[in-house]
Protein backbone atom coordinates (compact mmCIF):
# COMPACT_ATOMS: atom_id res chain seq x y z
CA UNK A 1 0.00 0.00 0.00
CA UNK A 2 1.18 3.06 -0.60
CA UNK A 3 3.01 4.78 2.42
CA UNK A 4 3.47 8.31 3.18
CA UNK A 5 4.62 7.89 6.40
CA UNK A 6 7.74 9.12 6.63
CA UNK A 7 11.03 8.36 3.89
CA UNK A 8 12.37 5.41 6.37
CA UNK A 9 9.41 3.37 5.27
CA UNK A 10 11.15 2.62 2.40
CA UNK A 11 14.13 -0.05 2.14
CA UNK A 12 17.54 0.34 0.56
CA UNK A 13 18.78 1.43 -2.42
CA UNK A 14 19.80 -1.85 -4.45
CA UNK A 15 23.39 -0.03 -5.00
CA UNK A 16 24.02 -0.02 -0.86
CA UNK A 17 22.81 -3.21 -0.85
CA UNK A 18 25.47 -4.40 -2.96
CA UNK A 19 28.10 -2.33 -1.42
CA UNK A 20 26.98 -4.07 1.54
CA UNK A 21 27.60 -7.68 0.07
CA UNK A 22 30.64 -6.61 -1.62
CA UNK A 23 32.08 -5.56 2.18
CA UNK A 24 31.06 -8.86 3.18
CA UNK A 25 33.97 -10.36 1.71
CA UNK A 26 36.82 -11.50 3.65
CA UNK A 27 38.27 -10.32 7.02
CA UNK A 28 38.53 -6.70 7.65
CA UNK A 29 40.29 -4.96 10.86
CA UNK A 30 37.36 -3.70 13.22
CA UNK A 31 36.49 -0.77 14.37
CA UNK A 32 37.20 1.55 11.45
CA UNK A 33 40.41 0.07 11.11
CA UNK A 34 39.39 -0.88 7.35
CA UNK A 35 40.03 0.23 3.87
CA UNK A 36 36.24 1.05 3.38
CA UNK A 37 36.42 3.37 6.43
CA UNK A 38 39.87 4.93 5.48
CA UNK A 39 38.73 5.58 1.80
CA UNK A 40 35.51 7.59 2.94
CA UNK A 41 37.56 10.02 4.74
CA UNK A 42 38.99 10.73 1.38
CA UNK A 43 36.15 10.57 -0.76
CA UNK A 44 34.22 12.81 1.24
CA UNK A 45 36.59 15.37 1.61
CA UNK A 46 36.90 15.04 -2.30
CA UNK A 47 33.24 15.28 -2.63
CA UNK A 48 32.90 18.31 0.23
CA UNK A 49 36.28 20.16 -1.29
CA UNK A 50 37.76 20.70 2.00
CA UNK A 51 40.20 18.87 4.67
CA UNK A 52 37.42 16.45 7.18
CA UNK A 53 37.74 14.37 10.17
CA UNK A 54 34.58 11.66 9.05
CA UNK A 55 32.68 9.84 11.89
CA UNK A 56 30.45 6.71 10.92
CA UNK A 57 27.67 6.17 12.85
CA UNK A 58 24.30 4.33 12.67
CA UNK A 59 21.93 6.87 13.96
CA UNK A 60 20.81 10.35 13.22
CA UNK A 61 20.14 11.10 17.05
CA UNK A 62 23.63 9.73 17.67
CA UNK A 63 25.06 11.37 15.22
CA UNK A 64 23.79 14.89 16.62
CA UNK A 65 24.50 13.86 19.86
CA UNK A 66 27.79 13.43 19.83
CA UNK A 67 28.32 16.23 17.66
CA UNK A 68 26.73 18.66 20.10
CA UNK A 69 28.51 16.80 22.87
CA UNK A 70 32.16 18.17 21.17
CA UNK A 71 30.29 21.94 20.37
CA UNK A 72 29.04 22.52 23.59
CA UNK A 73 30.47 21.99 27.18
CA UNK A 74 27.84 20.79 30.01
CA UNK A 75 26.91 24.75 30.93
CA UNK A 76 26.41 25.66 27.08
CA UNK A 77 23.57 27.08 25.38
CA UNK A 78 22.83 25.58 22.14
CA UNK A 79 20.80 27.86 19.99
CA UNK A 80 17.74 25.49 17.63
CA UNK A 81 14.79 25.75 16.02
CA UNK A 82 11.48 25.00 18.80
CA UNK A 83 10.62 21.84 16.16
CA UNK A 84 14.00 20.80 15.60
CA UNK A 85 14.58 17.08 15.95
CA UNK A 86 17.21 17.91 18.69
CA UNK A 87 14.67 19.68 21.07
CA UNK A 88 11.65 17.18 20.34
CA UNK A 89 12.89 14.21 18.93
CA UNK A 90 15.62 12.86 20.68
CA UNK A 91 14.18 11.89 24.01
CA UNK A 92 16.68 14.29 25.58
CA UNK A 93 19.81 12.99 24.08
CA UNK A 94 21.85 15.78 23.18
CA UNK A 95 21.22 17.20 26.58
CA UNK A 96 22.38 13.81 28.16
CA UNK A 97 25.75 13.47 25.74
CA UNK A 98 26.17 17.24 26.39
CA UNK A 99 26.77 16.39 29.85
CA UNK A 100 23.80 19.20 30.63
CA UNK A 101 23.62 22.10 28.02
CA UNK A 102 20.85 23.51 27.68
CA UNK A 103 18.89 23.61 24.39
CA UNK A 104 17.40 27.14 23.30
CA UNK A 105 14.22 26.92 21.13
CA UNK A 106 13.66 29.89 18.97
CA UNK A 107 10.79 30.40 16.93
CA UNK A 108 10.49 31.27 13.11
CA UNK A 109 8.65 30.59 10.00
CA UNK A 110 8.27 26.69 8.55
CA UNK A 111 10.63 25.78 11.21
CA UNK A 112 13.64 27.54 10.24
CA UNK A 113 15.41 30.21 12.25
CA UNK A 114 16.92 32.94 11.02
CA UNK A 115 20.09 35.15 12.01
CA UNK A 116 18.17 38.12 13.69
CA UNK A 117 16.52 35.57 15.96
CA UNK A 118 19.70 33.75 17.01
CA UNK A 119 21.50 37.40 17.50
CA UNK A 120 18.32 38.28 19.89
CA UNK A 121 18.62 35.08 21.95
CA UNK A 122 22.02 35.09 22.31
CA UNK A 123 23.39 36.08 26.14
CA UNK A 124 24.81 35.99 29.37
CA UNK A 125 28.10 35.20 28.00
CA UNK A 126 30.24 35.42 31.22
CA UNK A 127 27.47 35.60 33.45
CA UNK A 128 27.99 33.11 36.02
CA UNK A 129 24.16 32.49 36.19
CA UNK A 130 23.83 32.05 32.92
CA UNK A 131 24.23 28.93 30.09
CA UNK A 132 27.39 30.32 28.12
CA UNK A 133 26.61 30.63 24.16
CA UNK A 134 28.04 27.32 22.45
CA UNK A 135 26.51 26.38 19.50
CA UNK A 136 23.65 26.87 16.62
CA UNK A 137 22.30 24.52 14.92
CA UNK A 138 20.07 24.15 12.34
CA UNK A 139 18.01 21.20 10.42
CA UNK A 140 18.57 20.76 6.17
CA UNK A 141 16.40 20.47 5.03
CA UNK A 142 14.19 21.78 7.94
CA UNK A 143 10.85 19.73 10.00
CA UNK A 144 8.69 21.16 7.59
CA UNK A 145 10.59 20.35 4.44
CA UNK A 146 12.24 23.70 4.00
CA UNK A 147 15.54 24.84 2.79
CA UNK A 148 18.01 27.12 3.70
CA UNK A 149 20.00 28.93 1.49
CA UNK A 150 23.56 29.18 1.39
CA UNK A 151 23.38 33.34 2.13
CA UNK A 152 20.86 32.51 4.95
CA UNK A 153 23.45 29.43 6.67
CA UNK A 154 26.32 32.33 5.79
CA UNK A 155 24.47 34.90 7.58
CA UNK A 156 23.84 32.46 10.58
CA UNK A 157 27.77 31.90 10.59
CA UNK A 158 28.01 35.44 10.60
CA UNK A 159 26.28 35.79 14.09
CA UNK A 160 27.94 32.49 14.77
CA UNK A 161 31.39 34.23 14.44
CA UNK A 162 30.62 36.93 16.23
CA UNK A 163 29.69 34.94 19.60
CA UNK A 164 32.30 32.56 18.96
CA UNK A 165 29.33 30.05 18.67
CA UNK A 166 30.11 26.98 16.54
CA UNK A 167 27.45 25.75 13.93
CA UNK A 168 25.96 22.35 13.55
CA UNK A 169 23.98 21.23 10.54
CA UNK A 170 21.40 18.40 10.95
CA UNK A 171 21.68 16.97 7.84
CA UNK A 172 19.39 14.24 8.47
CA UNK A 173 18.03 15.66 4.61
CA UNK A 174 20.66 17.16 3.44
CA UNK A 175 20.46 15.36 0.03
CA UNK A 176 17.15 16.34 -0.41
CA UNK A 177 18.33 19.79 0.70
CA UNK A 178 21.35 19.84 -1.80
CA UNK A 179 19.34 18.42 -4.78
CA UNK A 180 16.76 21.61 -4.23
CA UNK A 181 19.64 24.38 -4.17
CA UNK A 182 21.88 23.00 -6.77
CA UNK A 183 24.98 23.91 -5.44
CA UNK A 184 27.73 22.16 -4.68
CA UNK A 185 27.77 20.40 -0.87
CA UNK A 186 31.01 22.84 -0.51
CA UNK A 187 28.22 26.07 -0.86
CA UNK A 188 25.19 23.98 1.44
CA UNK A 189 28.29 23.21 3.73
CA UNK A 190 31.44 24.85 4.91
CA UNK A 191 31.86 27.52 2.79
CA UNK A 192 28.35 28.89 4.19
CA UNK A 193 30.52 28.37 7.35
CA UNK A 194 28.63 25.52 9.06
CA UNK A 195 31.63 23.68 11.20
CA UNK A 196 29.82 20.30 11.67
CA UNK A 197 27.63 18.57 9.44
CA UNK A 198 25.20 15.59 10.69
CA UNK A 199 24.77 13.81 6.96
CA UNK A 200 22.03 11.53 6.80
CA UNK A 201 21.74 8.90 4.32
CA UNK A 202 19.26 6.44 6.12
CA UNK A 203 16.28 8.01 5.11
CA UNK A 204 17.66 8.57 1.39
CA UNK A 205 18.74 4.74 0.59
CA UNK A 206 20.96 3.14 3.08
CA UNK A 207 20.31 0.70 5.42
CA UNK A 208 21.35 2.46 8.53
CA UNK A 209 24.64 4.95 7.93
CA UNK A 210 25.05 8.40 9.16
CA UNK A 211 28.39 10.60 9.14
CA UNK A 212 29.50 13.24 11.46
CA UNK A 213 31.65 15.06 9.41
CA UNK A 214 33.88 18.20 11.07
CA UNK A 215 35.00 20.58 8.64
CA UNK A 216 37.75 21.88 11.18
CA UNK A 217 39.07 18.51 12.46
CA UNK A 218 40.49 19.81 15.42
CA UNK A 219 37.18 20.36 16.73
CA UNK A 220 36.93 16.76 16.59
CA UNK A 221 39.74 15.57 19.22
CA UNK A 222 37.64 14.27 21.94
CA UNK A 223 35.04 12.84 18.97
CA UNK A 224 36.68 9.14 18.99
CA UNK A 225 36.43 9.00 22.34
CA UNK A 226 32.69 9.90 23.37
CA UNK A 227 31.74 8.06 20.39
CA UNK A 228 33.27 4.49 21.91
CA UNK A 229 31.87 5.81 25.29
CA UNK A 230 28.74 6.26 24.25
CA UNK A 231 28.63 2.76 22.35
CA UNK A 232 28.36 4.22 18.85
CA UNK A 233 31.63 2.91 17.77
CA UNK A 234 30.89 -0.30 15.78
CA UNK A 235 33.00 -3.13 15.52
CA UNK A 236 31.99 -4.21 11.99
CA UNK A 237 31.87 -0.44 10.82
CA UNK A 238 32.90 -1.45 7.09
CA UNK A 239 29.61 -2.14 7.00
CA UNK A 240 28.28 1.56 7.85
CA UNK A 241 31.07 2.67 5.87
CA UNK A 242 30.49 0.66 3.03
CA UNK A 243 26.91 1.87 2.85
CA UNK A 244 28.12 5.75 2.61
CA UNK A 245 30.81 5.29 -0.07
CA UNK A 246 28.21 3.38 -2.35
CA UNK A 247 25.88 6.83 -1.02
CA UNK A 248 28.37 9.48 -2.04
CA UNK A 249 29.42 6.96 -5.07
CA UNK A 250 28.19 8.20 -8.77
CA UNK A 251 25.41 10.91 -7.20
CA UNK A 252 22.93 8.25 -5.80
CA UNK A 253 22.50 10.54 -2.91
CA UNK A 254 21.47 13.29 -5.79
CA UNK A 255 19.55 10.85 -7.68
CA UNK A 256 17.82 9.72 -4.58
CA UNK A 257 16.77 13.07 -3.40
CA UNK A 258 15.85 14.15 -6.68
CA UNK A 259 13.03 11.70 -7.17
CA UNK A 260 11.82 11.95 -3.85
CA UNK A 261 11.84 15.81 -4.14
CA UNK A 262 9.63 15.66 -8.01
CA UNK A 263 7.25 13.45 -5.91
CA UNK A 264 6.78 15.86 -3.56
CA UNK A 265 6.46 18.59 -5.55
CA UNK A 266 4.01 16.52 -7.48
CA UNK A 267 1.95 15.56 -4.97
CA UNK A 268 1.92 18.85 -3.20
CA UNK A 269 0.46 20.11 -7.16
CA UNK A 270 -2.38 17.94 -6.88
CA UNK A 271 -3.01 18.69 -3.55
CA UNK A 272 -3.36 22.14 -3.61
CA UNK A 273 -5.82 22.37 -6.34
CA UNK A 274 -7.96 20.41 -4.10
CA UNK A 275 -10.99 22.48 -2.73
CA UNK A 276 -10.53 22.90 0.94
CA UNK A 277 -7.16 22.07 0.71
CA UNK A 278 -4.15 24.25 2.20
CA UNK A 279 -0.39 23.35 1.48
CA UNK A 280 1.26 24.85 4.22
CA UNK A 281 5.00 24.93 3.83
CA UNK A 282 6.42 25.59 0.58
CA UNK A 283 7.78 22.16 -0.70
CA UNK A 284 11.38 22.84 -1.26
CA UNK A 285 12.02 19.08 -0.41
CA UNK A 286 10.72 15.45 -0.08
CA UNK A 287 7.98 16.75 2.61
CA UNK A 288 4.65 17.86 2.31
CA UNK A 289 2.54 19.29 5.03
CA UNK A 290 -1.12 20.08 4.04
CA UNK A 291 -4.24 20.78 6.03
CA UNK A 292 -7.10 18.23 4.68
CA UNK A 293 -10.70 18.41 5.54
CA UNK A 294 -11.50 15.90 7.86
CA UNK A 295 -13.98 13.58 5.30
CA UNK A 296 -10.74 13.66 2.78
CA UNK A 297 -8.16 12.82 5.75
CA UNK A 298 -10.76 10.02 6.59
CA UNK A 299 -11.59 8.82 3.03
CA UNK A 300 -8.03 8.36 2.39
CA UNK A 301 -7.00 6.57 5.39
CA UNK A 302 -9.99 4.06 4.87
CA UNK A 303 -9.03 3.69 1.52
CA UNK A 304 -5.70 2.39 3.22
CA UNK A 305 -3.41 5.62 2.24
CA UNK A 306 -0.84 6.31 5.48
CA UNK A 307 0.42 9.52 6.56
CA UNK A 308 0.78 10.91 9.85
CA UNK A 309 -1.85 13.60 10.69
CA UNK A 310 0.31 15.98 12.24
CA UNK A 311 -1.72 17.88 14.16
CA UNK A 312 -5.26 16.88 14.55
CA UNK A 313 -7.91 20.41 15.36
CA UNK A 314 -10.40 21.91 13.34
CA UNK A 315 -11.94 21.14 10.62
CA UNK A 316 -8.77 20.40 8.71
CA UNK A 317 -6.59 18.81 10.61
CA UNK A 318 -2.81 18.90 9.14
CA UNK A 319 -1.04 16.23 7.67
CA UNK A 320 2.41 14.99 6.90
CA UNK A 321 3.25 13.33 3.42
CA UNK A 322 6.84 12.12 2.70
CA UNK A 323 8.23 11.05 -0.61
CA UNK A 324 11.46 8.96 -0.79
CA UNK A 325 14.04 7.54 -3.45
CA UNK A 326 11.52 4.66 -4.37
CA UNK A 327 8.48 6.64 -4.02
CA UNK A 328 6.68 5.12 -7.00
CA UNK A 329 4.67 8.26 -8.95
CA UNK A 330 1.36 5.51 -9.91
CA UNK A 331 1.34 5.82 -5.92
CA UNK A 332 1.31 9.40 -5.91
CA UNK A 333 -0.89 9.53 -8.89
CA UNK A 334 -3.44 7.00 -6.54
CA UNK A 335 -3.74 8.77 -3.63
CA UNK A 336 -4.19 12.38 -6.00
CA UNK A 337 -6.85 10.66 -7.79
CA UNK A 338 -8.81 9.15 -4.80
CA UNK A 339 -8.64 12.48 -2.94
CA UNK A 340 -9.57 14.28 -6.09
CA UNK A 341 -12.91 12.00 -6.14
CA UNK A 342 -13.25 12.11 -2.21
CA UNK A 343 -13.52 15.61 -2.86
CA UNK A 344 -16.11 15.34 -5.76
CA UNK A 345 -13.92 16.51 -8.37
CA UNK A 346 -14.82 13.67 -10.85
CA UNK A 347 -14.41 9.78 -10.48
CA UNK A 348 -16.91 7.45 -10.25
C1 LIG B 1 15.19 11.27 11.11
C2 LIG B 1 15.91 12.47 11.58
C3 LIG B 1 17.07 12.38 12.35
C4 LIG B 1 17.71 11.08 12.78
O1 LIG B 1 16.87 10.22 13.41
P1 LIG B 1 17.27 8.75 13.89
O2 LIG B 1 15.96 8.09 14.00
O3 LIG B 1 17.95 8.89 15.18
O4 LIG B 1 18.17 8.15 12.87
C5 LIG B 1 17.71 13.56 12.72
N1 LIG B 1 17.22 14.74 12.34
C6 LIG B 1 16.12 14.87 11.59
C7 LIG B 1 15.65 16.22 11.18
C8 LIG B 1 15.41 13.75 11.19
O5 LIG B 1 14.31 13.89 10.46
Amino acid sequence: MANFASDNVSGASPEILEAVARANAGPAMPYGEDDITRRLEALVAEVFEHEVAVFPLATGSGANALALSVLAPRYGAVYCHREAHVNVDECGAPEFFTGGAKLVALDGPHAKIDAAAVAAAVSGAGVVHHVQPAAISITQASEQGTVYAPGEVAALAAVAREHKLALHMDGARFANALARLGCSPAEASWKAGVDVLTLGATKNGALAAEAAIFFRPEQAAEFPYLRKRGGHLFSKLRFVSAQLEAYLTGDLWLRNANHANAQATHLAEGLQALPGVEVTAPVQANEVFAALPRALVEGLQAKGFVFYVWRDEGPAPLCRFVTSFDSRPEDVAALLAEAARLAGLGGH
